[in-house]
């Protein structure tokens, strides 16, 4: 660690989960953040998410997991099954180790509680600003340019959080290759109907054409009764062929798979109530061009198997706000950053590409051998402890994981009176 820790004037391009936890950090640590946002009012896009072990100890180490506990739902067990009833998934996170837990939380909480944190701590956001490429100076300094042909800047070291279709990512060509996934899915927000999904992740699938499922989410900012997602996955190609049908063909066809989601897909008047998610794998040839450092979905994109995508995104802006805390140049703090990274990433970019043909694919042969093998390998000691693992987000490689004691902060679940009828204390 230099005597001297260096204060560095840095461009956070992205208000998502991992350009506003990066805020948060590096403002916190005295760096001179400042954020680029395209939309006008900055916004979440989609429904809700499962926060890992892993996200929470990141939002924890920002002082916010109370906050957003608060507001969501602690998911326990995650449970999957065959329209035929084969168990393919049984899986709780307390088996692993008692303090561990997912969060399922709707977008606009997880938005929310991370945005009023950094407007809080005084990270100037400048909204409406399109980030279209970056330039270098004689001098190592590194300028934004905003489309329109307005330059920010000088800064230090320019951070890249402007999710899966970042322009400077393209611009600057820093991607070996990016594979859109041959699914996607719509998925909306309705309300948990007498505590349905309790602490459960739910799914429903026939071969791996077909996937349902569902996630409790807790409230939203402005509505305190208990929420789920619902998420139905499709061939992107079926879109239109989905919507030509209508909404009424769509909700027989779910409950046709999935009874008791009658009262639920009800709640959807409309396909506009629904989000259409599309997918993709990204294989960066680096993190980093120069002093432009690639994040998140910029950096990861994967597809959402195992619930990993914004988990990874605020372990980056942890882990990179820590190198350059320790670092004397942002030269050093990005080597030390990309190694750092390696391999928790490499594993769940991996992992989540592999996952993907046994839940989401037009084969055969993968969802025949996932009826046979999964669910008897949850009952397998070894392997279940290393399913769990993945799902919580520690995995390094296919022998190495993070120790949850040192990613978590203690937590401890006691009963009590919030929407899914636990309360999470700290012990
Ligand atoms: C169906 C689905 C389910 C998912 N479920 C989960 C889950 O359960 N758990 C999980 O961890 N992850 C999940 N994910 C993945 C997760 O949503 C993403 O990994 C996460 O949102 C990435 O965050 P980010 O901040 O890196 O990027 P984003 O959320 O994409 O944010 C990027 C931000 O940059 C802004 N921006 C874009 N371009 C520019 C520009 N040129 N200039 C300025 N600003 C710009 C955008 O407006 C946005 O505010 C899921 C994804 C999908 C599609």
């Amino acid at each position: 660690m230099p005597l001297l820790r260096s204060i560095y004037k840095t461009a956070i391009v992205g208000a998502g989960t991992t350009g506003l936890a990066l805020a948060g950090f590096l403002k916190a640590d005295g760096h001179a953040v400042e954020l680029f946002e395209r939309f006008e009012t900055p916004r979440p896009l989609g429904a809700g998410l499962l926060l890992q072990p892993s996200g929470l100890a990141v939002l924890a180490r920002l002082g916010l997991d109370d906050k957003l506990i608060t507001l969501s739902a602690p998911v326990h067990h995650l449970y999957g099954e065959t329209q035929r009833g084969t168990v393919i998934f049984d899986l709780d996170y307390r088996s692993l180790a008692p303090h561990l837990f997912g969060l399922g939380t709707h977008r606009a909480s997880l938005f929310q509680v991370l945005y009023d944190h950094v407007v809080s701590l005084g990270v100037p956001i400048h909204t409406g600003c399109d980030a279209v490429e970056t330039h270098t100076q004689a001098d190592g300094q590194m300028s934004l340019r905003l489309a329109g042909g307005r330059d920010a800047g000088p800064f230090d070291l320019i951070i890249d959080a402007s999710g899966r279709h970042s322009k400077l990512a393209l611009r600057h060509g820093a991607i070996a290759h990016d594979t859109p996934c041959p699914y996607a899915a719509l998925w909306g927000v309705v309300h948990d109907l007498e505590g349905f999904s309790k602490d459960h992740l739910l799914q429903r699938y026939d071969a791996a054409r077909v996937m349902i499922g569902t996630l409790p989410l807790g409230q939203t900012p402005t509505d305190p009764r208990p929420h789920m997602a619902f998420f139905w996955s499709l061939p992107a190609r079926d879109r239109t062929k989905v919507h030509a049908a209508g909404l009424a063909t769509w909700q027989e066809g779910v409950t046709r798979y999935w009874p008791q989601m009658a009262p639920f897909v009800a709640q959807f008047a409309d396909f506009d109530q629904l989000t259409f998610a599309e997918y993709g794998h990204r294989v960066m040839k680096r993190w980093h061009d120069g002093r432009l450092v690639f994040t998140g979905d910029a950096a990861h994109p994967i597809s959402p198997q195992l619930g990993q995508g914004a988990n990874l995104g605020l372990c980056d802006a942890l882990i990179l706000s820590e190198a350059l805390s320790r670092s004397a140049t942002p030269e050093d703090a990005i080597a030390d950053y990309s190694r750092a990274r390696k391999a928790h990433l490499t594993f769940y970019q991996i992992a989540s590409r592999w996952m993907t043909p046994f839940f989401q694919s037009d084969q055969t042969l993968a969802p025949w051998v996932r009826d046979r093998t999964f669910g008897l390998m949850c009952r397998m000691p070894w392997m279940k402890q290393e399913m769990l693992r993945t799902l919580s987000g520690i995995k390094t490689g296919l022998f190495s994981h993070l120790d949850p004691g040192d990613w978590h902060a203690p937590y401890r679940l006691r009963p009590g009176a919030s929407p899914s009828g636990s309360i999470i204390d700290r012990t």
